[in-house]
């Protein structure tokens, strides 16, 4: 497939409005998709590649980008009703965009021209999703992206603070696609092109749909797996978090078990996933014919955040199998790395260097984290009877292939090509692959070299890591590494930053509020990070989003095997709490940690944090460090009594 080069004219892009159809000659489409999202015609926006998909399945397809909900719905009326089906495509989860951790409203939004909010609603999902059936109640209707995949099931919704059934209940759609939806969505077409009934789409792989009790259709393929219902997940906090570890690990596995969820009259069944992409797989999507712009409609109403981040990037592959606590890409985007071809990932990086206003930096290369393009299972038939969340926690599966030599040899071809003068990379780096400590000569070569090629060529300045923690009992209810490893990754960065004659920073990402984090936990991180001379910045309020591991540890406030308690800081005062340790050096805070450390009898962490001359004097204290060198006897986070429910007293 050939892209088109770049255009502003109306005709290139796929129609958004009547006028735009009537310019193809079209009085119907036979797929309309309703995105909540502006309409970006690129590769990294969801909307575009599903309807550049369908479009390359021969069919009639247009978007409708950020309809309004709230008049007389004449944005839903005015491409009429689409032959096939409507599809739902809400881009990132609405109610993440809209509020921040402390629920507040946000007063912009990355994803609509000029940055403006109020352009999508709450829950959009299920609010164009009631329109359609309000509107068109024999049409169809086809859900996909983030927020439906991750609201399949039964769910904890922070912004009601309740549990929520799946998302088919409410919404009475007809069908649900979940995780990247090429493959389960060629399906649907070329079922649907043979002429079979939308209503007899029971059997695509990586769908979900609702029937009445009684009448699941068989299906000889698959093992049925019957989950809690959604009922009993009300009434009983404990089966709400074995229900989502029963799926966690379902949704892990190559082959998963179909799963079956009744939710008041009705039973939700859910076809278990493909298998992952092969190698290449993935290059389609990146090369339908996109203009790689927004479309010109938002001329006048100023640039769009997300697309202006992402232009001159390049997604090398999707999947993660770090399985982080807090993170919804397992669950969505899956374990297993797919990754582009080397040969599709130079064809975009030389489209990308044509683009106007292209001054030579390709700003990213990555997915999900940096470094795992083409990682995994050395051995693929242990892979196949694997359900491990994570491959790298607690330990480096000895099956996972951490070679970094295919992604050097990348990084050199594109250094290579004559227009690139910088290939920075901005997705985030997982440094406990390259650290991994291994007798395999080559695969230690590999680590070594690409900690010096990143560190030598592709650092913008400042390098994004993630440690999320200092805390190895916080880290270990995350599914992180622990912290020593970062203290590691810190000495080889100065080190080496020094031989390349270097000025880069190290930019630490760190979470407060995480399920199992105390407020000792942030007054030692912040005393850690202090000592390493950071002034932190990139911090975040853990935000429980729908149907990650972590969020279900918030909703529990319990593990799930033992049912032993977790303390989880879930009052906003509790929450501002923990956040104001990130910031010990801003005066007003001051007392209030003198305060409260005094209450925790952590006298030397309070004197030693707010001392204006401890560096100097070199008076330090790294508690994590201590605790190596002590180790206490090791417990599961099942069992482990310091997860109690009120914040421990310490020193
Ligand atoms: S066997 Fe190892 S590499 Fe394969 S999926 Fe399981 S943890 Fe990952």
């Amino acid at each position: 497939m050939k892209q088109s080069s770049p255009t502003p004219e109306t005709g290139a892009f796929l129609p958004v409005s009547r006028e735009e159809m009537e310019a193809r000659g079209w009085d119907e489409v036979d797929v309309i998709i309703v995105s909540a999202d502006a309409y970006v015609d690129h590769p990294s926006f969801g909307h575009a590649v599903i309807a550049r998909l369908i479009e390359h399945a021969g069919l009639r397809v247009a978007i409708l980008p950020q309809p309004n909900w709230r008049d007389d719905l004449r944005d839903f009326k005015k491409l009429g009703k689409p032959r096939l089906f409507f599809g739902i495509s809400s881009g990132m989860d609405s109610m993440v965009n809209h509020y921040t951790a402390g629920k507040r409203l946000r007063s912009n939004d990355a994803y609509t021209p000029g940055g403006k909010a109020g352009f999508r609603p709450d829950y959009a999902t299920a609010v164009y999703s009631k329109i359609l059936k309000q509107l068109y109640p024999e049409t169809p209707v086809l859900l996909g992206g983030l927020e439906s995949s991750l609201r399949r099931i039964t769910h904890y919704d922070y912004w009601q603070n309740k549990l929520m059934p799946s998302i088919l209940e409410e919404t009475g759609a007809d069908l649900l696609v979940y995780g990247m939806g090429e493959k389960p969505l060629k399906e649907i077409l070329r079922l649907l092109k043979k002429g079979v009934p939308f209503s007899n789409l029971t059997s695509v792989p990586q769908t979900a749909f609702r029937v009445p009790q009684g009448s699941v259709p068989k299906n000889k393929a698959w093992e049925d797996l019957t989950l809690v219902s959604h009922e009993e997940c009300l009434a009983d906090k404990r089966k709400q978090i074995q229900n989502y570890r029963a799926f966690e690990t379902e949704s892990n596995r190559i082959h998963g078990k179909r799963l079956l969820q009744n939710t008041g009259t009705h039973t939700i069944v859910l076809n278990p996933q493909y298998p992952p992409l092969a190698y290449g797989e993935l290059d389609e999507s990146f090369e339908y014919p996109y203009t790689r712009l927004p479309h010109p409609r938002y001329q006048k109403r100023g640039a769009i955040p997300a697309y202006e981040m992402i232009r001159f990037s390049v997604n090398s592959h999707r999947g993660c199998f770090g399985g982080c606590s807090f993170c919804a890409i397992n669950a969505h985007q899956g374990k297993f790395i797919a990754s582009r071809t080397r040969e599709s990932i130079l064809r975009e990086v030389d489209i990308i260097t044509k683009l106007p206003g292209f001054a030579g930096t390709i700003t990213d290369l990555g997915g999900p984290s940096a470094n795992m393009y083409k990682m995994g299972g050395k051995d693929f038939s242990r892979c196949e009877k694997c359900a491990r969340p994570s491959c790298v926690f607690p330990k480096i599966c000895d099956n996972l292939n951490t070679s970094h030599a295919e992604l050097l040899e990348l990084y050199e071809a594109i250094r290579k090509h004559p227009k690139v003068k910088h290939l920075f990379i901005g997705s985030g780096i997982r440094y406990d692959l390259f650290l991994q400590k291994t007798p395999d000569k080559a695969l230690a070569e590999s680590h070594r070299k690409y900690r010096e090629t990143l560190i030598a060529h592709h650092v913008s300045g400042r390098l994004k890591v993630a440690p999320e923690h200092t805390s190895d009992r916080v880290l270990e209810v995350m599914r992180k590494p622990k912290f020593a490893l970062f203290y590691e990754f810190k000495e080889l960065f100065d080190k080496q930053n020094k031989a390349a004659g270097k000025n880069q920073q190290l930019i630490p990402y760190f979470i407060s509020s995480h399920p199992g984090c105390t407020e000792a936990d942030m007054a030692e991180l912040a005393l850690e990070t202090k000592q390493l001379g950071f002034q932190l910045e990139q911090v975040q309020d853990f935000t429980p989003t729908p149907m990650t591991y972590s969020t279900e540890l918030y909703y529990a406030e319990m593990f799930p095997g033992s049912g032993a308690p977790l303390y989880v800081a879930k009052t906003p005062e509790a929450k501002k709490n923990q956040q104001r340790f990130f910031f010990w050096y801003i005066p007003e805070n001051r007392p209030w940690i003198k305060k409260t450390l005094d209450n925790l009898s952590m006298g030397k962490v309070s004197r030693l944090l707010l001392s204006r001359t401890s560096l100097q004097e070199n008076r330090t204290y790294f508690p994590s460090r201590e605790r190596a060198r002590n180790p206490e006897p090791v417990k599961s986070p099942a069992t482990d009594q310091k997860n109690r429910k009120r914040p421990p007293r310490r020193r």
